[in-house]
């Protein structure tokens, strides 16, 4: 380390933590110190390729496994996610929708867990700004209120998306997406080969393909290897990152700290830095997922230009969210959705049905005997979700008409969605979550715990564009 003492020490380099630095650093003076604790290390975009082909790469020690790096209690429930510079960005699959407004308000509007301290208009510039940053491709009318063009045009729908979006119009859109449309000055366009988690072409959006130009910034001392435990507190104010590195336990002393390694690990961190709120770790969990497959009768789906082409908001928002809860549809394209049956291969459109969650108490995050491994335990979906998944077979039939449905396959529910979200959950007050709406810390007034930790309810919508726009928010709000 170069400094004793640092305006700023932030905590991993994933997408929390590198828009929250994007914005602070147009803010601030050029004098700032700012140091950046990083678990892993940097593994190229090239060199996952190769590992991912089988070609030797002096890089494959980089590729931390996620699987060792907590606790899981609940075996038949998978919480996958990438360690190392630019986080979970390297894996991810780059579905970047807004949330709906009435998703901040699910208390007022449904009665239902609780609203966020913010809402939809407050983070709307952030969108626009995360947007940019991520050259999202997306179309003109969205369900959401969005004004003008993405920065990219829309991918290509397919025959069944063209026949969904003429009969729902704005409720069936091309995904808004981190998947480039067409080639930009840092990526190539996508060419739906479905193999997102690697992007092969480097389509994508990665914080290493970003160019958000952070961590090359002279003011960013950034610390590979860096992997941190705990902090060190006086009279309520963190004075120290406690963090271990080549084996060696270190500290650095910080003004502002700043937390962006996931719901896991930040909560780990605060409970064994001596956080007393009762609800720290707790009601975290994802939305659920599940497959249909819409086998058609005399019907070739053919086109759609990326992985996940389009999106339904049919099942979406309404009264209905009183009772059971909102399902986003994502149209996929993948080249395994094929049918066995000769003549047939094509006649088949496959949706992926996302059903937003309940934070529930019985859903938590706590310490371990290891201090670096959290222990994640989940051990239910809300009734209120699983409601919503029978509903919505009922209504699949009718939703569907206009197509030429011949059957329809669902699958069990998936593993996972890849999100990992709550565990310091965003409140007015103490008694209802552990940070502001500022993502500042309750009782720790200099410390921001970034991330989907903070979001308030599970809406269904992709969280890493909110995690973005949010981290541009809270770092413009607070200096
Ligand atoms: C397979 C998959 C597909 C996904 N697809 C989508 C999608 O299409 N759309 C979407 O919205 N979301 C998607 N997600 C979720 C998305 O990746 C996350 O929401 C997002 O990465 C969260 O950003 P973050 O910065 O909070 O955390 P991360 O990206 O996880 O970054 C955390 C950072 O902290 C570092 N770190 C962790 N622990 C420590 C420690 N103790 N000390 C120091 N550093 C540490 C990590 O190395 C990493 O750099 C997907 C996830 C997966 C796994």
């Amino acid at each position: 380390m170069k400094y004793d003492h640092y305006d700023l020490v932030i905590v991993g380099t994933g997408f929390a933590s590198s828009f929250f630095l994007k914005k602070y650093l147009s803010k601030v003076k050029t004098d700032k110190k700012i140091l950046v604790l990083e678990k892993g290390y940097f593994f190229p975009q090239a060199e996952r390729v190769k590992v991912k082909r089988g070609i030797p790469t002096a890089y494959q020690k980089y590729d931390l496994p996620y699987e060792q790096a907590f606790i899981n209690k609940s075996k038949t429930k998978e919480w996958p996610f990438s360690l190392g510079y630019g986080g979970s960005s390297n894996c991810w699959w780059g579905c970047t929708p807004r949330f709906m407004p009435n998703d901040f308000k699910m208390k007022s509007k449904y009665g239902v867990a609780q609203d966020w301290p913010l809402d939809y208009n407050d983070l709307d510039p952030y969108y626009y700004e995360a947007e940019e940053l991520m050259n999202i491709s997306g179309p003109e009318g969205t369900p959401f209120p969005r004004k003008g063009k993405y920065p990219l045009p829309p991918h290509a729908f397919s025959l069944v998306d063209k026949i969904m979006h003429k009969t729902y119009g704005n409720q069936y859109v091309s995904q808004p997406g981190a998947r480039a449309s067409r080639a930009t000055a840092h990526r190539n366009g996508c060419m739906a080969f479905s193999t997102c988690e690697t992007c092969p072409v480097n389509a994508k959006f990665t914080i290493e393909n970003s160019n958000l130009g952070v961590y090359g910034d002279t003011r960013v001392e950034l610390l590979y290897g860096a992997e941190v435990h705990q902090l060190e507190t006086a009279n309520d104010v963190v004075k120290k990152v406690l963090f271990r590195q080549n084996g060696k336990e270190q500290s650095a002393s910080g003004e502002v700290i700043v937390l962006g390694a996931n719901p896991f690990f930040n909560s780990n961190i605060l409970l064994q830095s001596g956080d007393k709120n009762p609800l720290t770790g707790k009601g975290f969990g994802e939305q659920l997922g599940m497959q249909v497959l819409i086998y058609l009768e005399n019907m070739t789906n053919a086109g759609g230009s990326t992985w996940v082409n389009a999106n339904g908001y049919m099942l979406y928002d309404g009264d209905h969210r009183k009772d059971y809860a909102a399902c986003l549809i994502e149209a996929n394209n993948a080249p395994y959705d094929i049918r066995l049956e000769r003549g047939k291969h094509l006649n088949v459109a496959s949706f992926r049905l996302v059903f937003e969650d309940l934070p529930l108490e019985s859903n938590y995050i706590t310490t371990s005997e290891n201090q670096f491994l959290p222990a994640v335990h989940f051990a239910e979906r809300s009734q209120y979700t699983l409601k919503a998944v029978e509903q919505m077979k009922q209504k699949m039939p009718e939703l569907l008409s206009c197509l030429p449905v011949e059957k329809l396959i669902y699958l069990d529910p998936a593993s996972h969605e890849g999100h990992i979200i709550g565990g310091t959950r965003m409140s007015n007050n103490k008694e209802q979550g552990v940070v502001d709406k500022h993502l500042i810390h309750h009782q720790y007034r200099n410390l921001f715990v970034l991330g989907a930790g903070a979001f308030s309810t599970f809406g269904p919508s992709n969280p890493t564009l909110t995690v973005s726009a949010l981290s541009l928010f809270t770092a413009d709000k607070s200096f």
